[in-house]
């Protein structure tokens, strides 16, 4: 098994660092979207699923009051006090860490000093969320070494990983990605309603479905933060308009129905297509969720697909890149359906696929992609995963 391995190769790198065997893991995977695109910040619903591909987090206590930590991915080793831990403009990776430690404190934990090692086979900056995963399996590690009760309170740990992103190291992010690491159960994707938080597990059986991510490894200039801003902002001046002219108690585009967004003559017709969008991604997601609830794989393929087209059309946030990827997979036997997933403007698309078409599919993709932009896609096969976890090394 993948994890299994994974936790081995982190065990040895501790072993070769530190002179000693560790006590302790936490294992926290990455995730992937499957529907609901940009519907978080509007909260809309989502459906992700974890994957398995994870970071690992192994080390032990020790007395100094001093944290010495480690990743195989990024160096140099960085030391500092778990009791106030500071930025380093020169590690800016390890902000993950010490956002976590930060967090866990003003939680009521007193984290005292350890020695760890990270290890992963999480691309990173690629849009799985490598970020979180880092979060996550940092506090399942330290919470296993110093224990507190917040560990049984799974939702309040996502919460905690996403302050500890967007307070300590500063990024602004939506709780899907911690969320997801957290909850993340084998065999099935993850539905979060992203206004109340409820949330339900539905199956997506590995061996009906596999997801193959597949990267155009470009970013186009609106996906660094300028496209996100200005969809964002978009959003909210639609939703605005719909309370205004409805006087309906709308406070987000979550709030507005498919039959309001078909008659909303006077709205601007670039903030229509945005509001077009979300609303009827959010139905896309509670349909797909029926669609999977009935085991009924091919619907729900076809709702990635529909997706996908949205975000061409309405939405705007693809680009020639990913078109192509999703293009090329549709055409293809075997394939359930296929759309951009994250932000946009490149990045990745995802690929719901029955089990023996991943090979070819990952041929005809790689040797198509090839022809039309002269690069290779990055591709990652993968399926829905558990989600994180803490243990104690025997
Ligand atoms: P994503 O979450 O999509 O992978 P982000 O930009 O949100 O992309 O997070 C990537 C950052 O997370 C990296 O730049 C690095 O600072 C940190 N990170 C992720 N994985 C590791 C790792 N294994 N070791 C050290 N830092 C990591
Ligand atoms: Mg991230």
């Amino acid at each position: 098994m993948r994890r299994n391995a994974l936790i081995d190769e982190a065990r040895q790198a501790f072993i070769t660092r530190f002179g000693r065997e560790p006590e302790a893991a936490g294992i926290a995977p990455g995730r992937v979207e499957l529907l609901g695109n940009h519907t978080d910040y509007n909260e809309g619903y989502v459906l992700p699923a974890a994957i398995d591909r994870s970071v690992v987090v192994v080390g032990s206590a020790r007395e100094a009051p001093q944290a010495r930590v480690a990743s195989l991915e990024r160096e140099p080793a960085v030391s500092f006090d778990p009791a106030r831990p500071e930025h380093d403009p020169d590690a800016r990776w390890a902000d993950y860490v010490k956002g976590v430690v930060h967090e866990l404190n003003e939680a009521g934990a007193s984290i005292g000093g350890f020695d760890a090692v990270i290890v992963s086979d999480l691309p990173v900056g690629a849009g799985v969320s490598s970020s979180a995963a880092l979060e996550v399996a940092t506090a399942q590690f330290l919470l296993t070494l110093y224990p507190h009760p917040i560990v049984g309170d799974r939702m309040g740990l996502a919460k905690l990983c996403q302050r500890a992103e967007n307070d300590f190291v500063g990024a602004p992010t939506g709780l899907l990605d911690q969320f997801s690491s957290v909850f993340g159960r084998q065999g099935h994707a993850l539905f979060l309603d992203c206004r109340t938080l409820e949330h339900r597990a539905h199956n997506l059986p590995a061996d009906q479905a596999r997801i193959l991510i597949a990267d155009t490894h470009v970013k186009h200039s609106l996906a660094s933060g300028g496209g996100y801003r200005e969809r964002r902002a978009q959003c909210e001046e639609a939703a605005r308009w719909f309370a205004q002219q409805t006087g309906e108690p709308i406070k987000t585009l979550r709030d507005v129905r498919p039959e309001q967004v078909d008659n909303a003559p006077g709205l601007d017709p670039i903030l229509l297509k945005r509001a077009h969008h979300v609303v009827y991604e959010n139905l896309r997601v509670l349909m797909g969720v029926e669609a999977l609830q009935g085991g009924n794989l091919g619907a729900f393929g076809e709702m990635l697909s529909n997706t996908h087209e949205s975000c061409r059309t309405y939405f705007e946030n693809s680009a020639p890149e990913v078109d192509a990827l999703v293009e090329i997979s549709q055409a293809h036997p075997g394939v359930y359906g296929a759309k951009l997933t994250g932000g946009g403007w490149g990045g990745c698309a995802v690929i719901l696929h029955e089990p023996d078409v991943t090979e070819s599919l990952s041929e005809t993709l790689t040797r198509e992609y090839r022809v039309r932009f002269g690069r290779d896609p990055g591709l990652l096969p993968t399926v829905a995963a558990q989600g994180a976890e803490g243990m104690r090394f025997e």
